[in-house]
């Protein structure tokens, strides 16, 4: 039961460095970074469009709202491809979560195995409905694991993350 660290650093110090300096020469170096120079200008066209939709719960199979996001960002991601601009498109499942394991216990399969079938149910909609996407992201893949792990490290490491208590309400199908 560790006690609250109170909370004195300023959260975004970057903040304070964009406003506290003169207006002309906060003006000169946002803009040196971020739009006048010659090389981002050029990246900027090589840079790959990456659109997402949301990694879509496995609680239950696919249903109209993800048909109805997926083929929005297809439709982007093939407008953006007839322009020339090399595309990543990325969908998937979010295979982590409580309502997810009581949907596997209510069909009486593992969480593994119900993951599985469902995130194989979105993959042959999006078949069936053409999409075209580059990536298909599981959470569960190794890769997408070990990136989370060096994620959480990284915030661990900075104190933004620390244990102590807390009181109130949750939602199992909100997360919060
Ligand atoms: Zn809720």
């Amino acid at each position: 039961m560790a006690s609250r660290p109170s909370i004195s650093k300023p959260r975004l110090p970057f903040r304070h460095a964009l406003f506290s300096s003169s207006p002309s020469s906060s003006a000169a170096s946002t803009c040196g970074v971020v739009c006048c120079d010659g090389s981002s200008n050029s990246a900027s066209e090589t840079d790959p469009f990456v659109l997402t939709t949301p990694l879509y719960y496995v609680n239950t199979p696919p249903h109209m709202g993800s048909a109805y996001t997926t083929i929005a960002t297809d439709a982007i991601a093939r407008f953006q491809r007839l322009l020339g601009k090399k595309v990543i498109f990325i969908t998937g499942t979010d295979e982590h979560g409580e309502k997810i394991a009581t949907a596997a216990s209510a069909c009486g399969s593992s969480p593994r195995e119900h993951c599985d079938v469902i995130s194989q149910a979105y993959k042959a909609l999006w078949k069936d409905l053409d999409i075209a996407y580059d990536r298909f992201i599981r959470t569960t893949d190794a890769k997408h694991e070990a990136i989370v792990k060096q994620f959480y490290s990284r915030v661990i490491e900075n104190g933004d993350i620390y244990r102590a208590d807390y009181e109130g309400l949750y939602c199992i199908n909100c997360e919060e």
